[in-house]
This record gives C-alpha cells, sequence and structure tokens, in this order.
C-alpha cells in the first residue's frame, strides 16, 4: 500500500461518536427445547433486550444517530413511519433525553406503491403509540398512501420548522442511514466477541434496511451466512442495501464494495403486505412462545421466525443456527383503529 492509502485508510476508520443508550451486549443464548424438536443447534441474539424505550433493534442506530444529530447542535428531528413504528417510539424518547423536538410523518398503514395497499388486521392504535405519548413524540398522521408519499410528507414538516427558523435533521424510515447501519456493523463484533465459533446461519428479520445492511457488511466473506427475512413485499429493496453498504464502507473503511448480489434477501414470507400479520408469523410467534417463553411481534420478528421454520423444514438451513431477534414486543399490545 502507499503512503496515500494508508493515510486514507487511517482517517477513515475514526470511529464516530456514540451516546450509549443501549445495554450492551445483548444476551446470546440456545433455545434448547426449540432446538431438539428442529433438529438444529438454534441459538437466539437478544436484540429484544437492548433495554432502551422499551427495546428492540432502533437503539443500536440511535446510539450513533443521536451523536451526529447532537454533534450538529439539531433542534429539530424529523422522521417517518407507520403509527406503530418501533423506531419512531425509541427515537422520540431518545429526543426526549437530550431536549431535541421530535416530530413525525406517520401514516397507519403505509405501503410500497407497487404492491399497493396490502388488506389485513389493522393493529394502528395502542402498543408503540402509548409510548409515543409518553415520549412527547410530535406525530402527524397522514391517510394512508406509499412510503413514498408519506416521505413527501415529511419534508413538508422539515419546512415547517425550518421556516421557524429550527435547525432540523430528517432522518428517514426506520433510520436506515449508513449510520445507522453502523450500529448493526459494531453488533456483528458484538456477537463475535461472545462467541468465536461462527454460526453455520444468522437469520434476521429486514425492512428499512440498516439491520440487515450492517450485518451483511460485518459478515461479508465470513464463515456465517446471513438470511434477512423481508417484512416489505419489496424486491428492489436488495439495492437499497447494497447502498447502505457503501455508504458504510465509507465509515468503516474495510473497503468491501458490497453488491445486491452479496444479499440473501428472502420475499417469501411477509404475508399480505407490511404491518399486516400473517397466519404463518402468529403461528411462528405461538411456537417460540410455547417452546421457549419468548416472545415475537406480529410484523417483523413472526415472520422472519416463520422464514426460518420453513428453511428448516426446507433443510435450507441447517447446523448452528442463530436467530437474530430485534424486538417489537409493544406492537403486542397494539389494537385497531376504532
Ligand atoms: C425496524 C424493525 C425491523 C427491521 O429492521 P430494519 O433495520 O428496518 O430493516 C425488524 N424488527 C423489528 C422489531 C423492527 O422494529
Amino acid at each position: 500500500m502507499n503512503v496515500r492509502g494508508a493515510r486514507s485508510v487511517c482517517l477513515r476508520t475514526m470511529a464516530p461518536s456514540r451516546v450509549p443508550l443501549c445495554a450492551l451486549p445483548t444476551p446470546l443464548h440456545r433455545l434448547p427445547r426449540a432446538s431438539r424438536d428442529l433438529g438444529v443447534d438454534l441459538w437466539i441474539k437478544r436484540d429484544d433486550l437492548t433495554g432502551f424505550a422499551g427495546g428492540g433493534n432502533k437503539g443500536r442506530k440511535l446510539d450513533f444517530l443521536m451523536a451526529d444529530a447532537l454533534e450538529k447542535k439539531v433542534e429539530v428531528i424529523v422522521s417517518a413511519g407507520s403509527t406503530q413504528s418501533n423506531y419512531l417510539r425509541q427515537l422520540s424518547c431518545a429526543c426526549m433525553m437530550f431536549g431535541v423536538h421530535c416530530v413525525a410523518a406517520a401514516m397507519r398503514l403505509p405501503y410500497d406503491g407497487k404492491a399497493g395497499k396490502p388488506v389485513g388486521r389493522d393493529l394502528s392504535d395502542g402498543g408503540n403509540r402509548v409510548l409515543d405519548a409518553l415520549f412527547g413524540l410530535d406525530m402527524r398522521v397522514f391517510p394512508d398512501g406509499t412510503f413514498d408519499e408519506n416521505d413527501v410528507n415529511a419534508q413538508g414538516l422539515v419546512r415547517e420548522f425550518e421556516a421557524k427558523g429550527k435547525k432540523v435533521m430528517k432522518l428517514p424510515t426506520g433510520g436506515s442511514t449508513p449510520l445507522g447501519a453502523y450500529g448493526y456493523y459494531m453488533a456483528g463484533q458484538e456477537l463475535e466477541a461472545q462467541r468465536k465459533d461462527p454460526f453455520d446461519f444468522v437469520v434476521t428479520a429486514s425492512s428499512s434496511g440498516a439491520t440487515h445492511a450492517g450485518l451483511g457488511y460485518f459478515f461479508h466473506g465470513h464463515a456465517s451466512t446471513l438470511i434477512g427475512v423481508s417484512c416489505d413485499p419489496e424486491p428492489e429493496m436488495v439495492d437499497d442495501l447494497a447502498e447502505i453498504a457503501m455508504g458504510l464502507d465509507e465509515i468503516v473503511g474495510l473497503g468491501r464494495k458490497m453488491t445486491r448480489n452479496d444479499f440473501d434477501f428472502r420475499l417469501g414470507y411477509y404475508g399480505a403486505g407490511y404491518g399486516v400479520p400473517s397466519d404463518e408469523g402468529d403461528a411462528a410467534m405461538d411456537y417460540l412462545m410455547r417452546t421457549e417463553g419468548i416472545l415475537l411481534d406480529p410484523i417483523y420478528t413472526g415472520k422472519a421466525f416463520a422464514g426460518l421454520l420453513d428453511m428448516v423444514r426446507k433443510e435450507e438451513v441447517t447446523g448452528k443456527v442463530l436467530f437474530w431477534h430485534t424486538g417489537g414486543l409493544p406492537t403486542l399490545f397494539a389494537t385497531a383503529h376504532s
């Protein structure tokens, strides 16, 4: 490597700053009854127990996203999501702690433009919204439409607060920026520190992308095969994963140039669409609850675990298997909009 190359690597590896919101490391443990029943050596990584603001995967992203917002002296964070968003719940708590105003463009059931609005059980009230109210989230509920339309709504909120002279930061749905994904790159390191012996397969839910992209960047060229189970009917998401991972490489500086082909992204398990529970997901929730006493959620982890069970049944996933639990507990308390 020439001197210039060495210097650019050195500059790039300045670690992003972090506010320690999450209780880390999260537990890693075996699932003995499910392992015996399924005929694989099944383990779980408990990111439902990140602790912060009710737990879940968005906490790992917020450790870095909030540090960045505070360094930039942001006064208002504008974001977007569904009214039952786990991310908006954790984001609004972090904002409350640091005196940042948190405003969100929300829809009860935002959907992918191509797939259209799914039909199914409505979980838009209660649940996360109870916590959002405690955390002072300024949630603006818009009529249902596409994720792109909701982003336009969020842009309107940016203008509203900029017009008041505020320093505004806009974060995308799910906090899925390269810096958010950095939280999951670090989570990969955390797992490796807990257990040197690699898993054959690691399975996680995937939606806005930073979890799958960050872990994918970590596991690139690794002995473990990472599989992301999509909770959205959007094949194009795999391009977003590659884009987030390219941005993450700018931060980490390992020179891992990932493309869409580097991601094992499974589209078979989202049911009717984003935000609507599926029968298979509900059955998978019931299975893990009965065998191990662990609660999953109907929108993300239930569907992802249904994918894991199906892939184990088909022997696509064998040997030492890790399910990465990403949280979502408050959605179990959500109710239909009345
Ligand atoms: C947001 C979320 C996911 C998906 O993570 P992304 O980084 O958005 O892909 C999975 N599980 C739960 C419980 C979530 O809230």
